[in-house]
């Protein structure tokens, strides 16, 4: 037996993205906010209900999370919420105390 794909339908996807970039139409640079960038996209999100009323309703709004190290900033990888094998010292010595906290390593292991 094998895979069977259907194109079910397509999505549009527009990301509303956080932190600071430049507006095309003058150059000027912006900061926006998770709070300003989901009224954003709300306000995208009823423009394209008010052109397809009646047609499609299936419009929904998503957050696009990143995770990274509170101490390095490095990518979060693992599974883990405390622990990210590693990335830095302070990751490192964190995980170290909570097998000391656990009983898991021995004194001065
Ligand atoms: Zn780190």
């Amino acid at each position: 037996m094998a895979k069977k794909t259907e194109i079910e339908g397509y999505s549009v996807i527009v990301f509303v993205p956080t932190g600071r970039f430049t507006n095309a139409s003058n150059g000027r640079n912006v900061d926006i906010s998770p709070t300003e960038a989901l009224e954003i996209a709300v306000l995208l999100k009823k423009k394209i209900a008010d052109k397809v009323a009646g047609i499609w309703s299936n419009i929904d709004i998503e957050p696009q999370i990143s995770a990274t190290c509170e101490s390095c900033g490095s990518e979060w990888t693992e599974e883990s919420d405390t622990y990210n094998l590693g990335c830095c010292t302070a990751d490192e010595e964190d995980e170290e105390q909570r097998k000391r906290d656990n009983g898991q390593l021995g004194v001065g292991a």
